[in-house]
């Protein structure tokens, strides 16, 4: 059972036109439940308001004594950005200048030789009764208070200053009596497994063990599991004995038991080996390659790339001969593993990833229809190939291309190339 939040319920107030025209999709209040989840906690009320006054104040009044209350967006500095005069507003409390706000603004601007403005200065001003917690990623910080008997969290829009004022704003919030304690969670990250298939896996533990809150969240690389502990002595019990069964049918699936990203996992497996690495890309076009390199430190191991969108440059780059495009298509298994094969060969790595599929919405056909996708892996001593059918659409299945090359990557760092990385029963390749 969920908990409560000390007083009341949890509710997000999203600001923003570009979320209500769908030009963004709110991603923050996925954060922001995320964040809440070793609280046991629940939203139950997510509220989206364009950029005006007059909404924003609605959306306050309609949340109630005791709540505790977020509201992301509208913090910056341009003349849209009117969040916290708002709450100054609704809650009949002065704007007043906090010195330390003013000071860090300052040094960030000097360290980058920005001139401060009359809008960058609003950033420090601060509704009367709430404290500033220092934005660790942009300029707008944090704000956190009690006013007319709602614990207020206001947040910026942009995701990265979110997610990094998250944690200080729930650490803030438990010390400050607004949160029950965190409980003990356990996390599973996986990848190259839908949804579906780990709930269905997970089902016979989740019937054994009553106490415990499961949650289930899609991120960019696959799909996370936590496990939350129930209150009281039994809780901490069930969690371990749970957990390790979590361990077992997950196995392979799992690229991280903390909060890392896949490309970060793959990263520290090659540095750790002192492996080197290429990628030849048909359908993702460098996608591949941005997210491996998205990391600092990632010229350690990642040495290149070539972009074999058209057959012409599969032949010449990487070594594709002509007739085997001819006989076997650009989208085969012959291909890629002869992609990846000539892309370890001639940017001289260790290992090498190819792909090449179809992501549509045309050239699909009966016998590959779109989403039909193949990766291969070239080891020193070996080159696996899989193919994948990939439901979604354009976009969706290219992401998902680069998921999958970059687990499948991770397995045979991990696991070895005796054995191919994918076993039968996974079920993004499952043929359909
Ligand atoms: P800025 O300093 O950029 O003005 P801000 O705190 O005022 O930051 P907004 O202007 O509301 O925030 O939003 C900045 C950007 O963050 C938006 O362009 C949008 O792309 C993104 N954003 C805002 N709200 C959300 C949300 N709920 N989910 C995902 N992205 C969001």
């Amino acid at each position: 059972m969920p908990a409560k939040v000390v007083g009341g319920a949890v509710r997000i107030i999203a600001v923003g036109d570009e979320l209500l025209e769908g030009r963004t999709a709110d991603t923050n209040s996925r954060w922001i439940q995320q964040a809440l989840g070793s609280h046991s906690v629940q939203v139950s009320l997510i509220q989206v308001v364009p950029d005006r006054q007059e909404d924003i104040s609605l959306a306050l009044d309609r949340t109630e004594a005791g709540d505790l209350v977020f509201v992301t967006g509208g913090l910056g500095s341009t003349p849209d950005d009117m969040t916290r005069d708002v709450v100054a507003g609704w809650a009949q409390v002065e704007l007043i200048e906090d010195p330390s706000v003013k000071r860090q603004l300052k040094e960030r601007w000097e360290k980058r030789g920005i001139k401060s403005s009359p809008g960058a200065v609003r950033q420090s001003l601060v509704p009367r009764g709430m404290t500033p917690l220092t934005n660790p990623v942009g300029s707008a910080p944090g704000l956190v208070g009690r006013l007319r008997d709602r614990m207020l969290v206001l947040l910026p829009g942009v995701p990265q200053e979110l997610q990094g004022l998250l944690l200080p704003a729930v650490r803030w919030l438990e010390g400050n009596g607004a949160l029950p304690k965190p409980r003990r969670t356990m996390l599973w990250r996986t990848a190259q497994a839908s949804e579906l298939s780990l709930v269905r896996s997970c089902s016979g533990i989740r019937g054994n063990f009553p106490t415990l809150d499961w949650s289930w969240w899609l991120t960019d690389w696959g799909v996370d599991v936590r496990l939350v502990a129930g209150a009281g002595k039994a809780g901490g019990g069930d969690l371990a004995a749970a957990g390790e069964m979590v361990d077992e049918i997950l196995g392979r699936l799992v690229y991280s038991r903390r909060m890392e990203t896949l490309p970060q996992v793959v990263q520290r497996l090659m540095l750790d080996r002192n492996l080197t690495l290429g990628v030849a890309e048909s359908c993702t076009a460098g996608l591949i390659g941005g997210s491996l390199t998205e990391q600092p430190g990632s010229s350690g191991f990642f040495r290149g790339g070539i972009l074999a969108y058209a057959d012409r440059v599969k032949t010449a780059q990487l070594g594709v001969p002509a007739e085997l495009l001819v006989d076997s298509g650009a989208v085969s298994e012959e291909t890629v593993m002869a992609m990846a094969d000539g892309c370890r060969k001639r940017i001289g790595t260790d290992y090498a990833v190819a792909v090449s599929g179809i992501s549509g919405p045309d050239g699909g056909s009966p016998d590959k229809p779109v989403g039909t996708t193949w990766v291969a892996i070239a080891t020193p001593s070996t080159v696996f190939a899989r193919r994948y059918r990939f439901p979604a659409d354009r976009q969706r299945n290219r992401l998902l291309t680069v998921a999958a090359a970059v687990d499948s990557l991770r397995r045979v760092l991990e696991f070895g190339d005796e054995q191919p990385p994918w076993q039968p029963s996974d079920s993004w390749c499952r043929p359909s």
